[in-house]
């Protein structure tokens, strides 16, 4: 049965019809609210997971084994509803048994088009800030037996007389986010690091590393940048940022401790996690545990056979640090994207001779362009100005379904290419390949659906295309000699340095040393969508593999992304390990299967 149209435009009228229906458990009524084509993405508050539902028969199936233990009840729209291109888009708040939650609804010809659902606190378990922010003393008279100093330092005892509720092993700025959203909720947490310093994971990255992605998408949590920090801050800055933020947020954040062993009990539920700190072995007994190791996994390493022939020096591009001691030497970068770009930039920038070998297009935008079409309507200051601060955007962004993101892309990258033309043509002509996707979705689909394959322009695509840096394209290197490479089509190039600039491996692969390669096998990879592009093989998954959300393995959880995916979705998973320390019911619907192993 499809309920008649709402008459009006009206946000209003098409939540109360649904609240209404919700209220009085008539879940087809509810579900025949959404349009022929039509998405719910609930980020916890129904499904107790990070899930897109997709079409009413998937919506009606999810209220059917969720409904009654959500109990949604006062919607209410946040201001004012907004109308273009034929969609009315509102701002909605609701509450469900045991939290309350924002989204973001729209609207096409009265029916719902996406919905989305986010949970933002647990009734009872909120955050003291605001009004409610702790006085930070008792006033009174009484004896002061406890200062706030002393009650930091009683934190020294987790670990020890006290074992933590949760374990998140790496301290970059994944770890560090989610720590500072546990530690607001009270969750007693370790950050286990396994670097001398917080921030070092960016410190020790090649020395002209500066972020692609501009300040207003790159906040923390709790604490923004300043108005003065640059655009586009340098590697170094991010790292005594971050050392600053784990300090100030006090976080419980153990340096020069890595986490080399873990062990599930299931009869307990609880993790045996041993750490080597400052080369001492301890235990720790979580009950969740976080991997935080990296947005990707371990380094991909391709084989080059005959290397160990090699004269001069090779390593994967996170073992590259500049190009200093290359002046006037040959050196091969393997690969064409982000890091291979920079790099090749780097050792330039030190007069060595640089050839890139560039195996499969790589989708280009320039960093300017891609400001402006891309970033400023939701990361900007003019977002700003129009009321669009951080955490708007992000539930904006959030608001989108993956399967329909592409569509949006589409168009800015057609006027990309259009704009750009002059560039893309310098570039082809070098003998680059650059391609926009398989679907001319561009570079965001490509890092959300592959992980790789792109390249945010600050420069090095004008030494290609100056020629500058050579290009090879379409090649590999066959074999290793002992002061040159062979490549696939028979021609031969001298080389002092090789860096494979080759990407990572899915992050799933962290766990096989550290816990087993069963776990790792069970729980499967991370990222990627399932879009049946090449390099993510389907079946279509609506949501990032693994990532923010239960996993195969229960108290197992991964965390990471960019700056902004990690600001965001920190709270996402904070909230769930923070219902079950609580002892709250969390029935998970929908809990993904591995498809793929690595
Ligand atoms: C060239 C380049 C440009 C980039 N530009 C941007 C950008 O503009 N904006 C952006 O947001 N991102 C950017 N990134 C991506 C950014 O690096 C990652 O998003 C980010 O580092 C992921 O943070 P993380 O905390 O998940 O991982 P990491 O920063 O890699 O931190 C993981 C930490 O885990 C620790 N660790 C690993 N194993 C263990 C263990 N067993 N025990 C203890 N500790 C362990 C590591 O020492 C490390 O400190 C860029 C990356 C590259 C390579």
């Amino acid at each position: 049965m499809v309920e008649p149209r709402p008459s009006a435009n009206g946000a209003s009228e098409w939540l109360e019809a649904f609240s209404s229906a919700l209220a009085s458990g008539e879940i087809e009524r509810a579900s025949s609210l959404f349009g022929d084509e039509c998405f719910w993405r609930d980020l916890v508050a129904f499904t107790w997971n990070v899930k897109t539902l997709e079409g009413r028969d998937e919506i009606a199936a999810m209220l059917g084994a969720q409904l009654a233990a959500a109990n949604p009840t006062t919607w209410h729209i946040d201001g004012e509803p907004t109308q273009s291109d034929g969609l009315t888009e509102a701002w909605i708040t609701f509450e469900t048994n045991l939290a309350r939650g924002r989204g973001v609804l729209r609207l096409k010809d009265g029916r719902a088009w996406t919905l989305l659902t986010a949970i933002e606190e647990l009734k009872g378990f909120e955050e003291r800030k605001g009004r409610s922010r702790p006085l930070g003393v008792t006033h009174g008279v009484y004896r002061r037996d406890k200062t706030l100093l002393d009650a930091k330092r009683g934190d020294e005892d987790l670990g020890k007389e006290k074992q933590p509720y949760c374990v998140v092993v790496g301290g970059g700025q994944g770890g560090i986010a989610l720590g500072a959203r546990l530690k607001q909720l009270d969750v007693p947490t370790i950050i286990l690091e396994k670097n001398a310093r917080a921030g070092d994971s960016w410190r020790n990255r090649y020395r002209s590393l500066v972020l692609h992605d501009p300040v207003w998408y790159d906040h923390l949590p709790y604490i923004p940048f300043p108005e003065n920090w640059p655009v586009f801050a340098p590697k170094d800055k991010i790292g005594d940022w971050l050392e600053m933020y784990a300090m100030l947020m006090e976080l419980n954040y153990w340096v020069s401790s890595e986490c080399v062993h873990a062990e599930y009990d299931e009869e307990k539920s609880e993790w045996s996690v041993d750490v080597v700190r400052y080369g001492a072995r301890t235990t720790l007994r979580p009950k969740q545990l976080v991997f935080a190791t990296g947005a990707y996994g371990p380094p991909n390493v391709i084989s080059l056979p005959g290397v160990e022939t090699f004269q001069g020096r090779h390593c994967h591009s996170s073992g590259y640090k500049t190009g200093e001691p290359y002046a006037g030497k040959s050196s091969i970068v393997v690969g064409s994207n982000s890091s291979a770009h920079d790099i090749a930039a780097d050792l330039w920038d030190y007069d060595a001779k640089v050839t890139m070998l560039q195996r499969s297009p790589t989708t280009v935008a320039r960093s300017e362009t891609l400001m402006e079409l891309g970033f400023e309507p939701l990361y900007s200051e003019s977002a700003l100005r129009a009321g669009i601060t951080t955490d708007k955007a992000d539930l904006i962004f959030a608001a989108t379904p993956f399967r329909i993101m592409h569509r949006g892309q589409i168009p800015i990258y057609g006027e990309i290419r259009r704009r750009d033309a002059p560039f893309y043509a310098r570039l082809a002509k070098s003998g680059f390949k650059s391609d926009f996707g398989e679907d001319e979705s561009g570079l965001m689909m490509k890092a959300l659906r592959t992980g790789s394959g792109y390249y945010i322009d600050v420069g090095a695509s004008d030494l290609i295309a100056r020629g500058d840096v050579a290009i090879r394209s379409g090649v590999e290197i066959r074999c290793v000699k002992e002061r040159s490479v062979e490549l696939t089509d028979g021609s031969e190039l001298p080389a002092d340095l090789i860096v494979m600039a080759t990407g990572f491996q899915s992050m799933n692969r962290a766990l096989a040393p550290i816990i087993s390669e069963e776990v790792a096998n069970k729980v499967g990879k991370c990222w990627g969508l399932g879009s049946g592009v090449r390099g993510d093989p389907g079946p279509w998954e609506g949501e990032p593999r693994n990532m923010w959300k239960p996993t195969q393995q229960p108290g197992l959880w991964f965390h990471g992304g960019n700056l902004a995916l990690s600001r965001h979705y920190s709270l996402v998973l904070a909230l769930q390990i923070k219902a079950r320390m609580e002892g709250l019911p969390t029935p998970v619907y929908g809990l993904q299967p591995a498809h793929h192993r690595s």
